[in-house]
């Protein structure tokens, strides 16, 4: 058996891992790496994707699906193997998409010749890891994890064994602790709400954005808060899902930005890269009364963010969703795996590309 990186090791982007078996062969995501020439496309060739039987999500952000359109195109109809949350939020059609929830209602069960055990993963709504077997061999896929979560619900990864895990390490050398990088954040925040009144985030659909709502009420963050509609429907959807989230994370009430006179406050963007044109206009409304964009995550070339943050007008503030390399080798340590791959950083790039199993 082997492990093929097509993607996301020694880079952020493109997350795309192709485990080949004497009688199965299988990706673990299917990601894009954005703003690349060409599409940003696993490093796939056309005998690997006519060899796939199935494809598993860890979860739907472009990084880890955005090839999977393109993979169609390849000639590629087998199954998508995802919690059913990640399959409804995926921004394209899926013919033949499998939930976890029917496929191993109790957190495990079997594909083909796979045997699955799933959990939580703390990143997002729908975000989950693997733990898969087959020909006498096991992987984990950790997908993107932390157990560093305000809201999420999360099943901890602990004294699994695997003969290779893949780890998330997106923070790399980045060693500050959670509190810490929220402490810098929150700092800075307090204080360009009194210099600037109106602050903009741009955050992910699914994850960071209401990971910020929460920290900014524990913290008692004195500012209004606005959203637009898909942000407020997010809010709703984190009081009522005891699954995904946590029950009875207090939240404080969210304006609607497009129906409020956005009179100071923090105004949450469902749309990272400010790519759509409602996006663009929200932006637009608070820079022109003297706020400013921060961006609590990556900025992708060629983007409206990208152009804010170079005006000087959006600055840059992390919120971890992620492990960094300290996190990664305690996660290392509280399991049994004979190798770890660290993946999604560009700080830590894999000595080879193939690795036998
Ligand atoms: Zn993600
Ligand atoms: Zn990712």
């Amino acid at each position: 058996m082997k492990l093929h990186l097509a993607g996301g090791c020694g880079e952020h982007g493109r997350n795309c891992f192709l485990v080949e078996g004497n009688y199965t062969s299988f990706l673990v995501d299917c990601g894009v790496m954005a703003g690349e020439a060409g599409g940003g496309f696993p490093h796939l060739t056309p005998s690997q994707i006519s060899s796939l039987r199935c494809v598993f999500l860890t979860h739907s952000h472009a990084d880890h699906t955005g090839a999977l359109p393109w993979l169609r195109g390849q000639g590629y109809t087998g199954p998508v193997i995802a919690s059913q949350e990640t399959l409804e939020q995926l921004p394209f059609h899926v013919e033949a998409g499998l939930p976890l929830e029917e496929l191993c209602p109790d957190g495990s069960g079997r594909h083909q010749h796979i045997r699955i055990r799933w959990g939580r993963s703390g990143h997002c709504i729908g975000s989950v890891w693997y733990h898969l077997t087959l020909e006498h061999k096991s992987l984990l896929f950790s997908g993107d994890y932390t157990e560093d979560t305000l809201l999420h619900t999360v099943d901890p990864i602990r004294g699994q064994s695997a003969d290779l895990a893949v780890l998330d390490c997106a923070y790399g050398h980045d060693d500050r602790a959670y509190e810490e990088v929220c402490g810098q954040l929150l700092r800075r925040v307090r204080e360009l709400l009194d210099q600037r009144s109106t602050l903009l985030l741009p955050v992910p659909r699914y994850g960071r954005g209401l990971e910020l709502l929460s920290l900014f009420a524990r913290e008692q963050l004195p500012a209004h808060f606005y959203g637009d509609a898909h942000f407020l429907t997010q809010v709703q959807r984190a009081q009522a899902d005891p699954f995904w989230y946590r029950a009875g994370t207090p939240l404080p009430s969210v304006a609607s930005a497009e129906a409020s006179a956005l009179t100071g406050g923090v105004v949450f963007v469902s749309d990272p890269q400010l790519r759509t044109e409602a996006a663009q206009r929200l932006a637009e409304r608070v820079l022109d009364c003297g706020g400013i964009a921060v961006m609590t995550g990556t900025v992708e070339r060629g983007s409206f963010s990208e152009q804010l943050l170079q005006a000087g007008q959006m600055e840059q503030l992390r919120y971890p969703v992620h492990l960094n390399f300290r996190q990664y080798q305690a996660l290392f340590q509280k399991n049994q795996f004979d190798v770890a791959i660290p993946y999604h950083t560009a700080e830590l790039p894999p000595p080879i590309t193939v690795l036998p199993l």
